[in-house]
């Protein structure tokens, strides 16, 4: 009776559930803008037209206006200046020492700092050079006195960036996912155009009507089966936990949602089922019924085409239901909401779905090489600077299988899953987690993956790991790579958040954040 162990999950290392609320905080950002403003006023600033050094450049600005009757806000929108226009100003106003009056009347005609001399700083760390005039005119109306852009002023300012950060960051992965849903769709319109008779555009309206067409189709295809067949550690674990628990499956009711080929259906029937029911919506079910035929096993086995959502089942209740609904990343294209629909709907009082538990998760990568050959290959491509191209990498999670030894931190459980139990709204969550790190290098990237156990009830539990250090599946690992590494020490711990939810957009594909400290990143899974 082997009892399954996975040295690598403790109860310790298994933090508690969070309640799934997205309960992001600006704490840490607030003290950021406090720093920073401490800093400004630890500066002095010297006026533009006379001697007198100020607390800071508001307060510059303002004394510039009341004393001086220059505006530069006005200045800078009069001349539409850009950052350069702005250097050039500040710098003329400097280096000529004209007077407030002399710039008014020099400024009726043209500007007087067109030359590029003036792009050289006249004062040394001039705190005036280093703010952004755009912003600056941002804020509504004249400068307001030092001391009145308060904490509250720049914690609002702080709070509408984030908020623009975010929503830039959600439209970039919303942008991926129609990407990846247009190639999910092409290939979809491939494969029906080689069922369906040339010219026949109806299926392609058909297509675009119905979203969840280009996902099933793609399960159309044997390849797809092919691979998760050959995939001998999902096969087998499913195989093992049928096979050598034949008590848990005698004469019982079995549903398989979503059968494919219908193998999980012909173990369940070998293991003694009574009946087996298999559903599917794709075509590769058509296959799945001539397989069941030439196994003779179609006394056993029904098969019925359909989403399980849509159709019904020729039994009010079943004993079992078995799936292999597992996407990247555990959660990638969320069906296991229609494993749950199926336990709802159908599952007997005491019945139990199988795998059962399920965890996901995290650890910290040093990979430099890889990080490298993904980030700073964008600073030099062939002699030419790319490296705008890192926004469009860092934010795509990717699919591949991590080296274990460049694995740098103990694993941490990030979530737990019970089949039996869980609901829809507990599949997107928010969790705190801590990496207990192994060696001091630099953190390159974030390393995701789940494990699947098969345990109710089983004399003989089955289980199975898609983690790096063991033999790798289909479903690899999903890296989370950091745009910037962070430094790490042997021992010491790295703490985060990570937020794992629905793309709204598609629901089939994830949004996961990671909060690093100061650093917060959102990736998409194609
Ligand atoms: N059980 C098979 C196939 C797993 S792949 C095996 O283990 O090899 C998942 C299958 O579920 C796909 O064939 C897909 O078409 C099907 N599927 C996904 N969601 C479904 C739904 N809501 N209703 C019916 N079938 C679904």
């Amino acid at each position: 009776m082997a009892e399954y162990t996975d040295p690598r999950v403790s109860a310790e290392q298994m933090p508690e559930l969070s309640d799934g609320e997205d309960d992001f905080d600006v704490d840490d950002d607030e003290e950021q803008w406090m720093e920073e403003e401490e800093e400004e006023e630890g500066q002095t600033v010297t006026c533009l037209f006379c001697d007198r050094s100020l607390s800071s450049v508001a307060a510059t600005l303002q004394h510039c206006m009341l004393e001086h009757h220059v505006n530069i806000v006005d200045v800078i929108r009069t001349h539409n200046l850009d950052d350069y226009g702005y250097i050039k100003m500040i710098n003329f106003i400097r280096s000529t020492k004209c007077t407030a009056s002399s710039l008014t009347e020099l400024c009726d005609t043209a500007s007087p700092w067109e030359s590029e001399d003036f792009l050289r700083p006249v004062l040394q760390d001039d705190p005036l050079l280093q703010i952004d005039p755009e912003e600056l005119c941002d804020i509504e109306g004249p400068v307001p006195p030092a001391g009145v852009r308060s904490h509250d002023a720049l914690l609002q300012r702080a709070r509408a960036a984030e908020d623009r950060a975010r929503q830039s960051e959600e439209t970039l992965a919303r942008a991926m996912d129609d990407l990846h849903k247009l190639k999910l769709l092409a290939q979809g319109l491939v494969l029906k155009a080689e069922t369906c008779k040339p010219g026949n555009l109806g299926a392609v309206a058909e297509l675009r009507e119905d979203e969840d067409e280009a996902y099933f189709s793609s399960y159309g295809h044997y390849a797809i089966h092919e691979e998760m067949l050959k995939d001998t550690v999902r096969t087998e674990s499913y195989r093992d936990f049928m096979y050598r628990n034949p008590e848990v499956f005698k004469d019982k009711v079995v549903l398989d949602v979503g059968c494919g080929t219908g193998i999980l259906s012909m173990f369940a029937a070998r293991a003694g089922a009574k009946k087996v029911i298999g559903v599917d919506q794709s075509e590769i079910i058509y296959q799945a019924m001539d397989i069941v035929r030439s196994n003779q096993l179609e006394d056993k086995i029904t098969l019925i085409k359909g989403r399980i959502e849509d159709i019904k089942l020729p039994v009010e209740k079943v004993d079992i239901i078995i799936s292999e609904w597992m996407g990247y990343f555990l959660l990638f294209e969320s069906m296991l909401d229609s494993v749950l629909y199926a336990r709802d709907c159908y599952l007997a009082d005491g019945g139990s779905v199988y795998p059962d538990l399920c965890n996901i998760s995290l650890a910290a990568l040093g990979d430099t090489q890889r990080h490298r050959d993904r980030i700073a290959f964008w600073d030099d491509v062939y002699g030419f600077n790319m490296a705008c191209m890192k926004a469009a990498v860092v934010p795509e999670a990717a699919v591949e299988v991590v080296k274990a030894e460049t694995l740098i931190s103990e694993p941490a459980v990030v979530q737990t899953i019970d089949c039996n139990s869980v609901c829809l709204s507990e599949l997107e969550f928010v969790s705190d987690f801590c990496l207990k790190i192994t060696d001091t290098t630099d953190c390159t990237a974030i390393v995701g993956y789940f494990d699947i156990f098969f345990d109710k009830g089983c004399g003989n539990k089955v289980m199975f790991s898609t983690g790096p250090q063991v033999t790798k599946t289909h479903w690899k690992q999903t890296v989370f790579l950091l745009e910037k590494p962070i430094p790490v020490q042997a021992g010491a711990e790295l703490r985060g958040k990570v937020t794992v939810r629905k793309n709204k957009r598609d629901p089939r594909s994830l949004l996961v954040t990671f909060d690093l400290g100061d650093r917060k990143q959102t990736y998409s899974l194609l």
